[in-house]
Order: structure tokens, then sequence, then C-alpha cells
């Protein structure tokens, strides 16, 4: 982030614009929706900005700039259309002690103006750092058609009323009370005029006191293999919502973004064998934060029923009378095997897949591998990595063909994610050579369709 996103307060405080042209009439005009006192710098004005003058909503100096105009200025823009000439004005504004933006100026200008879209009091500014006009334009224009021309009244009315609502609890019960508002009764009672809404706001706080005391909520919610775009809505829906956060390490940050700004994040993450953060001390904590009232979210990587320790949670979570909820998430083979192009099942290939873990809490995990070792089986193996020696093994020792293909797919679904095409026989030392560093999910059975190998561009790694 180049630039740093601030509100900055310019009430009463001097505006300066060098330039009486196109450039300044569009600037002056967002700039007179502020309480700031504006003055002009132009030795040729266009009519508009003589006329705002003679109204005296701005003060016009009709003469080029000169040493000392933007002595006091909060903000200062030389907006004249000419290089050398904003050159020259953005020097004395520099010596006066203004922040100078040139406009079309990128370079030499100490702040920029994003696009906005104004509810005042509710502004939304978007900014691109000068890379991308047209994306801001278009956000713009997405954000005007979502936000209701009458949240500006909304959040004008609800403002007059913060004080009367410090009758409730700091924190989730007041923040009820907004969302109701804003997104339930505001809405509705402003559709018989704004002075319906004031006696609504009242009725609303005398419901909201009088309510029964808020019961935390619990619920188990996949965040998917790591792209925030798999993420399903009610995912998205829950973590807008909630007020605690208790995350695994494979969470990326992109998707802990989405959750609320106020919400509590508490990172249990724990990764292979040695464990972070004991399963007993997540139970405790899930159940301490349910029971103080808190909406809490358990998010897990993939799907949270598999390999996810969910009964356990789900145990503590009944010992303790707290009401839950699961809400599923794409898991990591089916975002491997997409990555691969190919089907999890395949008529006459394999009727039946198998997750399985590579390793479970007493070390290498024991499965049916006779069965596995038949043609045409597929396995996902989660948690494989350090394994994969003891798998190889195993497979080859009941009778698995040594050229059976093995995929692994690293980091599924995320920016850096690696495909890695191998045989049984050659799993090992392949897997160590490769030095993988994220989660991995090797696709037993399942070579990369030949479509996509041959793509120059896909990335994997050849390993025969
Ligand atoms: N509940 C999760 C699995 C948790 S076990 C799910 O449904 O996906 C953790 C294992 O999942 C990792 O060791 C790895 O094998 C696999 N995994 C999770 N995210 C992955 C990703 N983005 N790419 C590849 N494997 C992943």
């Amino acid at each position: 982030m180049q630039h740093f996103p601030i509100f900055l307060a310019v009430a009463g405080r001097r505006i300066v614009v060098s330039g009486g042209g196109g450039a300044a009439l569009s600037k002056l005009r967002l700039l007179l929706k502020t309480e700031a006192h504006l003055t002009v710098l132009a030795a040729n004005a266009a009519p508009e900005i003589r006329d705002w003058a003679e109204q005296g909503k701005l003060k016009l100096i009709a003469r080029a700039m000169e040493p000392g105009d933007a002595l006091c200025a909060a903000l200062f823009y030389g907006a004249n259309e000419d290089a050398a000439e904003d050159a020259r004005v953005a020097r004395i504004a520099h010596r006066d002690g203004a922040l100078v933006n040139i406009v079309d100026n990128l370079a030499d200008s100490q702040f920029i103006t994003p696009a906005i879209v104004d509810r005042d009091p509710v502004i939304v500014a978007i900014g691109t750092e000068g890379a991308a006009p047209v994306l801001a334009r278009a956000i713009k224009k997405d954000i005007e058609e979502r936000l209701p021309p009458v949240l500006g009244t909304l959040a004008r009315i609800g403002k007059t009323f913060r004080a009367s609502v410090e009758a409730l609890p700091f924190g989730a019960k007041r923040r009820d009370f907004w969302a109701d508002f804003y997104f339930s009764t505001g809405p509705r009672a402003i559709a018989s005029g704004e002075q319906a809404v004031a006696p609504a706001l009242e009725r609303l706080l005398a419901d909201h006191l009088n309510a029964a005391p808020r019961v935390g909520r619990v619920e188990f919610v996949g965040a998917g293999p790591g792209d925030p775009e798999l993420l399903t809505l009610k995912a998205r829906r829950a973590l807008h919502e909630a007020d605690v956060v208790i995350y695994d390490s494979l969470v990326t940050p992109e998707i802990l973004e989405l959750a609320r700004r106020e919400a509590t994040l508490v990172d249990v993450g724990k990764e292979g064998f040695g464990a972070a953060i004991g399963q007993a001390d997540i139970n405790a904590l899930i159940v301490e934060h349910g029971l103080h009232g808190a909406h809490v979210v358990r998010l897990k990587s993939g799907d949270p029923t598999v390999f996810g320790r969910l009964d356990e949670e789900i145990e503590a979570c009944d010992g303790a009378g707290l009401v839950w909820s699961i809400v599923p998430g794409i898991t990591a083979a089916s975002a491997a095997v997409a990555a691969i192009g190919q089907s999890l099942t395949k008529r006459q290939r394999n009727g039946s897949v198998r997750f399985i873990t590579g390793h479970d809490m007493k070390g290498f995990a024991d499965h049916d591998w006779a069965a596995l070792a038949r043609p045409g089986e597929v396995a996902a193996i989660y948690m494989g990595k350090r394994a994969a020696r003891f798998i190889q093994g195993r497979l080859l020792m009941h009778g698995a063909r040594g050229d059976t293909p093995v995929t692994v797919i690293e980091n599924a679904s995320r920016p850096d994610q690696r495909v890695l095409s191998t045989t049984l026989a050659l799993l090992e030392p392949t897997l160590s050579n490769a030095g993988l560093s994220g989660p991995a999910l090797t696709l037993f059975g399942l070579a990369p369709r030949a479509a996509l190998t041959a793509i120059a561009d896909f990335p994997k790694e050849a390993a025969l």
C-alpha cells in the first residue's frame, strides 16, 4: 500500500485550488460538498467558479498564485492543466506547508483523491493508487447501485440516536440493534416517510432492551482449500457475522480478511505432528466464547467433516448445552482433482474413492492396503507428505503396480499451486526432492489429464 487511506477533518480549514478551467471545476464540485474554506486562484476563472464566488461558496482571487497563498492550507490542488505552471505552484504550496496534489500527476502528488460514493455521512472511497482508473469507476458504479439512496438519511438519523443506544451493553447487543436498524427496521420505516424513522428507532430500542440475554452459538465452517472464491455464500455470511473466529493454520489470510473488523480472531493453528495448542484447549475456547453469548465461527480448512476432529468439538458443545451447526466446505481432494482436470470417480475405472489420512494420532495410519492395491483404485491421501515412503512400501508390498500414477498437488487452488506428477515406484524420492512446503494432497491412481500436461504454462513439475 503506497497510499494510506484516511478521512481528513476539513471543516473550517483552508483548501486552495490553483486553476480555473475544467480540471479545477471537477475538483471544486467535490470540494464544495465539504465544510472547508475554499480559495481559488485563477486569472481566468470559468463562469461557474465566478458564480460560486458571488454566492459566497468560495473565495476567488483573480490572479496567478504567489508565495503565501497556500499558508495554513490543509490541502492544495494544482489544477492548471499546464505542467510548467503546476510545477511552479506546487513548489510554492510546498513551501507554504500544504499537502499538494497535482491533477493527473501521480508522481508529484503527495496525496490523491479517491473515487467517491457519497451517501453522506456514509462515504465510500475507492483507490487504485492511480493504477486502474477504469477499475475504480467500475467499482464505484457497482457500489452506487448497491447502496440505497436512503442509506445516508438512515445514517444521519441513526447518528442522533447513538447516545440513547448506549443503554445497550457494548459489543454484540449494540451491533445487533444497529444491524436491525439499518437492514430491516430503518428501511421499512423510511418507506412511510422520514418522520417515521425516529419513533421506529425508539420502539426498536425498547424491544432490544427487553430482549432475553443473547445465547451463544457455534458454527463449524469449512473455509475451503484456500481460494476465497471457493468459499460458500454461507461461509461468507458466517464470517461476516461472527463475534469470534477460531481458525486453523491452513486458513489463508485472504479468507480471514473477510471476517468483521471487530471480530476476535484466534489462531489455534496446529500443523503436522506437534500440536501447538491441544485439542482440549480448543474445545474449551469454543465453549468459553459460546457461553459468553458470542457467535463463534470455528473455521476449518476444506470441509470441517473431513479429517477435522470435528466430533470432539461437537461433543464439547453438546456438553455445554451450546447450539451448533455445520457449514460444509470444499475439501482439498475436490480442489486437487480439479487442478489436474480429472474426476474423482469414473465409470468403468473406479466406482468408489477413498479419503485416507497419511497419519493419525498413533503415527502413520494403516488402511486396507490390499483393497487399494487393486488396479483402477483411486485414493485421496490427506496429510500424506511425511508418510509417503510408508504408503509406497505398503502398497507395493500388497501388489500395487509400480507404474500406478500418483499426483501430488501442493497448495491446491492457491496462486502457488504446484502439481507433481509421478508413479508409485518413484513417489519417493521424488516427493522429498521436490521440497514441498505447503499443504499437499496425494491422488493415488490419477495422473493429470493429458490435455492439461500439454499446456506449456501448466504449473507442473514433471518427475518422469
Ligand atoms: N478438512 C480439510 C483437511 C484437513 S487435514 C479438508 O477438507 O480439506 C489437512 C490436510 O489437508 C493437509 O495435510 C493436506 O493434505 C490437505 N490440504 C488442505 N488444504 C490443502 C490445499 N490447499 N492443497 C493441498 N492439500 C491441502
